[in-house]
């Protein structure tokens, strides 16, 4: 459940977005790291750091009927991350490990994760089962639920 600060932080966010618009000198305009060629106006960046925060953005850009654009590392070079005066989400503080299961292999982690994360969080996991007298030798199969595919080898955390 969003906490109340949390809940207060996004609707003042979101609510205050029509104005925002409203001035030229804040218009938000976001781009690509690599080829700065996909420069885009959108009408606000948002920054969930909790589910229940994107949640609540999901809502109520579906309550006002804006339209939502995802990035993450905005490494992809065909402006896909981007939509012209749209909510942006950027998800790269959605990056929690949600669970391991050490059987099977398999890592759950939120969308926004980058490999650098998952690959420490993986070791140390593993360090842990081995001084505990288990020890996995197949490679982690890690489990993204976001569309953007599970590959980011050109992220660090410091993007
Ligand atoms: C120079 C260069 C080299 C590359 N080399 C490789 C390579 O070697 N191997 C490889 O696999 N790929 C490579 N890529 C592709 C790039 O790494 C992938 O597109 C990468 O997965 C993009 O991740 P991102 O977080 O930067 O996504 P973004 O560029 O921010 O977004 C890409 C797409 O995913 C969507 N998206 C982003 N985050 C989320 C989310 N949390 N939930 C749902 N949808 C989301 C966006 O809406 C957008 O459509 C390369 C790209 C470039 C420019």
């Amino acid at each position: 459940m969003l906490t109340r600060r949390e809940f207060i932080r996004t609707a003042a966010l979101f609510a205050l977005a029509p104005g925002i618009l409203a001035e030229r000198e804040r218009e938000i305009w976001v781009n690509d790291v690599h080829s700065q060629l996909n420069r885009t106006r959108v009408r606000e960046l948002l920054v969930p750091r909790t589910r229940d925060e994107l949640a609540e953005i999901v809502r109520s850009a579906s309550q006002k009927g804006l339209p939502i654009s995802l990035s993450g590392c905005r490494h992809s070079m065909g402006g896909q991350q981007f939509g012209t005066d749209s909510i942006c989400i950027d998800t790269r503080s959605l990056d929690r490990v949600i669970s391991f299961d050490q059987q099977r292999g398999l890592i759950e982690a939120e969308p926004g994760i980058q490999w650098p994360k998952l690959i420490r969080t993986y070791l140390a996991a593993q360090q842990e089962a081995q001084s505990n007298g288990v020890s996995r030798k197949n490679k982690p199969a890690p489990t993204h639920s976001r569309s953007a595919g599970v590959s980011r080898p050109t992220c660090t955390d410091a993007d």
